[in-house]
């Protein structure tokens, strides 16, 4: 039997019961979670990102702000409002929406996060915390859905599986192996250079595709009973001229082959914000501590 990895549920039950966590915080510490994001621009897709996650920590019972800046908002202006934010005691999580338009320089703009408040994990400080093993609980959001995604149909151990990621970036590829090997699986990074992609595939218990390119894994790539774990989100037009969004793996063809599989959409999106609200909470819950 094949088991379809249900992302908007999971989130859904994730979310009940960090509100849960949210009022006992409130009541206990008298303090409220306060995540604020930036955007910076007019990306249709980063609008749409960007509310979602704003009224999702709202309904969890946390404050959510937005900054909204324009597209020719220098990075001089941005780091500004970061730093103002850092200083804000009753900020809790700082998030800046990527990508930012090309005039500014993303790596300089994370660095400029308190790494306290990097709810998105992505500062040098919790990449490197991870990478240590010693994570400070901030640890990127999407990674974190996808081994919450596969443990609902391999169970919370996942000693020796082989799990093979697609994608080697600083956002999923890499920190989503950091995780499993965490995990005690046996990781190997696949990328776009890597020789025999499908014989690497082949050999996966858990399979996780980040690449960005639409139905790129074929069912042949698939080991039989393997947990399939797809990131991608493409927005393809179909024969009918309407568009659609898929994922980086042929979910028709491998549903089939596979033991488990996450669909698109429905699958890893949905745990993508629900760790974000978690990632807000536990930096709320450190400033209490410190
Ligand atoms: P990226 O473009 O930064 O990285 C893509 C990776 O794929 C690269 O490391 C590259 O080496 C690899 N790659 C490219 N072509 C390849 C090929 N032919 N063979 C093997 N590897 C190849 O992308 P990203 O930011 O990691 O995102 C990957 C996908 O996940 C995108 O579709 C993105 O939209 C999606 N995404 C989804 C979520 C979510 O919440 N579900 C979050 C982040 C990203």
């Amino acid at each position: 039997m094949i088991m379809i990895l249900d992302g908007k549920l999971t989130a859904k039950n994730l979310r009940a019961q960090l509100a849960v966590e949210v009022t006992e915080l409130k009541t206990k510490a008298s303090i409220c979670p306060k995540l604020v994001v930036i955007l910076v621009g007019n990306d249709p897709a980063s609008q749409v990102y960007v509310k979602n996650k704003v009224r999702q920590t709202q309904e969890t019972g946390m404050v959510s702000n937005e900054i909204k800046l324009a597209e020719e908002t220098s990075q001089e202006e941005l780091l500004k409002h970061l730093h103002q934010l850092n200083q804000d005691s009753s900020v809790h999580g700082i998030l800046v929406q990527l990508p930012l338009p090309a005039h500014i320089n993303e790596s300089a703009v994370i660095a400029a996060i308190n790494p306290e408040k990097d709810v998105d994990g992505f500062h040098a400080i919790n990449a490197g915390l991870l990478f240590n093993g010693e994570s400070s609980g901030l640890v990127p959001c999407t990674p974190q859905g996808c081994i919450i995604l596969a443990k609902q149909y391999l169970g919370n151990d996942l000693s020796g599986k082989h799990a093979v990621v697609i994608g080697r970036s600083n956002i999923v590829g890499k920190p989503v192996a950091m995780l499993l090997l965490q995990e005690n699986c046996t990781v190997t990074i696949a990328h776009s250079k890597t020789i025999n992609l499908v014989e690497v595939c082949q050999q996966a218990d858990i399979l996780i595709a980040a690449v960005g390119i639409a139905k790129f894994v074929k069912a042949e790539w698939v080991k039989e009973g393997a947990t399939v774990i797809d990131v991608g989100i493409n927005r393809i037009i179909n024969h009918e001229g309407t568009a659609s969004l898929v994922g980086d793996v042929d979910y028709d063809e491998v549903v089939g082959k596979c033991g488990a599989i996450t669909p698109v959409p429905g699958g890893v999106g949905p745990m993508t914000i629900a760790c974000l609200l978690k990632n807000t909470l536990i930096a709320a819950k450190h400033s209490v501590e410190n």
